[in-house]
């Protein structure tokens, strides 16, 4: 499945799409959705009120030679995010990120002139990084849940007794450590359609 354009909540539900460039239409019982960056589209084609959110992309450099770390270094937190900590990946390499970037528009180019600043946080615990060592990396980008009054809000899993729904959940506003809670979310998410087993 490609994209989903459509989604109309009911008994059945029922959703259109595009598959490998054909359309199909689906109905189904039970629904969860866990669109990222895309969950408020979700929720206004089935006429809720999303959330509001915004975009922060982070943005990752590689060392551009061996580190001299052996282990994963995290400073103390910023707001929006972890900070610029060092994780080393599966070949070895050194990386350094990721930063906080408002951003409106889905981009996940990283610009090197941001290099900068990275060096300026990476310097505060490894005061040895010398001049022009970093190479942009990678990027990824978090959906952030604001409350009504502008402030940070937890994410979200909404189930029947907020949508008034049977059998629809969504997960709206999922960013780290998601990944690693996937299997408690998951659970959570079962439980909000399912209730206690
Ligand atoms: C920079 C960065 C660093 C992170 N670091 C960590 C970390 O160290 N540890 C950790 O645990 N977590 C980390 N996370 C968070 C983790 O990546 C997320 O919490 C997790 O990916 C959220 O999962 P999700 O399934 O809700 O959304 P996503 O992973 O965004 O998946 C949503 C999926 O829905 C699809 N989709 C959207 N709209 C539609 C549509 N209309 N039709 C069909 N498909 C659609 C998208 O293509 C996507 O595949 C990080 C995130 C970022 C951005």
């Amino acid at each position: 499945m490609t994209s989903i354009n459509n989604f109309k909540p009911g008994s059945p539900h029922r959703f259109k799409g595009i598959s490998n460039g054909e359309q199909f239409d689906i109905t189904a019982q039970n629904i969860f959705f866990a669109a990222g960056l895309y969950t408020v589209n979700i929720y206004r084609s089935a006429g809720f009120q999303p959330p509001q959110d915004y975009w922060l992309k982070g943005n990752y450099f590689t060392l551009n030679r061996s580190g001299p770390f052996s282990r994963l270094i995290y400073p103390v937190p910023l707001e929006g995010g972890l900070g610029v900590h060092v994780t080393i990946d599966m070949g070895g390499q050194t990386r350094f990120g990721p930063d906080t970037q408002a951003i409106e528009t889905e981009n996940y180019d990283v610009d090197p002139s941001r290099s900068m600043k990275f060096e300026t946080s990476i310097r505060k615990y490894w005061p040895g990084l010398s001049d022009n060592s970093l190479l942009p990396g990678y990027a990824g980008i978090r959906p952030k849940l604001k409350t009504a009054g502008g402030g940070a809000a937890d994410f979200i899993i909404d189930g029947p007794e907020q949508l008034g729904f049977e059998g629809l959940v969504v997960l709206h506003g999922i960013e780290s450590p998601g990944l690693t809670s996937s299997l408690s979310l998951g659970e959570a998410a079962y439980t909000t359609m399912f209730g206690n087993a």
